[in-house]
């Protein structure tokens, strides 16, 4: 089979979904690899490291002509019409608001939304949402202290101390949990808050304060799981309140909670941006998903009247763009792995398999996806 690696076409977006080392394997599988020229250029993949391992570098049409393709993000309406019929599309979709999901079932496609993938431990291998939120997190820390006007550990200098930067982490996922290492290893006193009762132990671990919200047993109960659910409101307003107090003490706050599927809950509210100090800098992570913070602008920067730097840079994973698109990659080619074995000639597409069925948003002419 032939397997396509078209560059990618959305603004923005500097990653590339194989990578030499991934498409040396996926030759060693037996399988044809084509490569559009260039698609690894903003990763600092040249085409001929791509060609050196054996791909062929072809323009877009063929890229996209191809029996599997990967990308890493959803193919354009316009680029659907060039890809095979009965192909392939291993990808991340959106697919919550992907409005081309009966396009693609009716080109034949059978498209796998990488960010369904089951939070299992045999998926862990092919979680592209947590290779990515994990890159992602550790950017935001990097990006803040670029705003930040001052240091961020403590420095005892003949001139005199300065105190370490205070760092509010709000949420404690994949990203959240990074930004937490990350923010330690550069010095901060760093202090972190999530609705899943069961992040309070992570955040410890990695010697940040976990900032916590009396729950009822029953709201503990219902945020017991993987993904945290939406909160009452009195939970909201209780939440409020505390997330304000620290916020206000903050000198640089990172938001990246997320709930799937559903906008970002609004975690600081205008009037906590208010309060807090000129220099403080807040890095919106959930800025595509609507963001944590109102003020948010997605793919902005800007200072507000009181002096707070917000910034709302969206696809942060892709600004350590090389790493990204490696991770990624592997991501992809560990699971093709579950639907491809060594010179087939087709895939095997095994609804039974919970990884394939969870994915598959489209196959056999129909839109196989649906919203909880
Ligand atoms: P996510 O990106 O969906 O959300 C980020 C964080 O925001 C989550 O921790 C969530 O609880 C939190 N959040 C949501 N609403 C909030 C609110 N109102 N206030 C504060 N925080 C809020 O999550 P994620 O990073 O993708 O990971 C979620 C969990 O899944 C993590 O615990 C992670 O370790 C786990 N995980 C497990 C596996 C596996 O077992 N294979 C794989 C990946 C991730």
């Amino acid at each position: 089979m032939q397997i396509g690696i078209p560059a990618e076409t959305l603004p923005g977006e500097t990653r590339v979904a194989a990578t030499p080392e991934t498409v040396k394997k996926l030759i060693g599988l037996g399988q044809t690899v084509v490569v559009q020229a260039g698609a690894g250029k903003l990763s600092a993949i040249t085409d001929e490291a791509y060609s050196t391992v054996g791909a062929r570098i072809v323009n877009g049409d063929e890229a996209f002509a191809s029996d599997i393709i990967f990308k890493v993000r959803a193919p354009q309406i316009d680029e659907i019409p060039l890809i095979k019929p009965g192909a392939a599309v291993i990808s991340l979709f959106g697919v919550h608001h992907n409005t081309t999901l009966p396009d693609l079932a009716s080109r034949q496609l059978n498209c796998f939304a990488m960010e369904l993938l089951p939070r299992i431990t045999r998926a862990q291998s092919m979680d592209v949402l947590s290779s990515q939120a994990n890159i992602a997190g550790y950017k935001a820390v990097l990006l803040a202290t670029q705003y930040y006007p001052k240091f961020m550990p403590m420095l005892m200098t003949a001139a005199g101390t300065v105190k370490p930067a205070r760092v509010l982490i709000l949420g404690v996922g994949v990203a959240g949990l990074q930004a937490i290492a990350t923010a330690k290893r550069l010095g901060a006193v760093v202090e972190a808050f999530d609705v899943r009762p069961s992040t309070k132990e992570q955040v410890e671990s990695l010697g940040a304060k976990f900032v916590e919200v009396p729950m009822s047993d029953e709201e503990k109960k219902a945020n017991d799981g993987v993904y945290a659910k939406e909160m009452s409101e009195d939970y909201k307003r209780r939440q409020g309140e505390l997330v304000a107090k620290h916020a206000a003490a903050a000198d640089i706050v990172i938001t990246t909670a997320l709930i799937p599927g559903k906008p970002a809950p609004e975690l600081i509210k205008p009037e906590v941006v208010s309060s807090m100090k000129p220099g403080s800098v807040i890095v919106d992570l959930a800025a595509e998903a609507g963001g944590n913070c109102k003020l948010t602008r997605a793919g902005e920067v800007f200072q507000t009247e009181n002096g707070v730097t917000l910034v709302g840079t969206t696809n942060l994973a892709g600004h350590v763009a090389q790493d990204a698109s490696s991770l990624y990659a592997r991501n992809l080619l560990t699971f093709l792995g579950e639907m491809l074995k060594k010179d087939a000639t087709a895939l095997d597409i095994n609804m039974d398999n919970e990884i394939i069925a969870k994915t598959r948003i489209t196959g056999d002419g129909q839109v196989l996806f649906k919203a909880n």
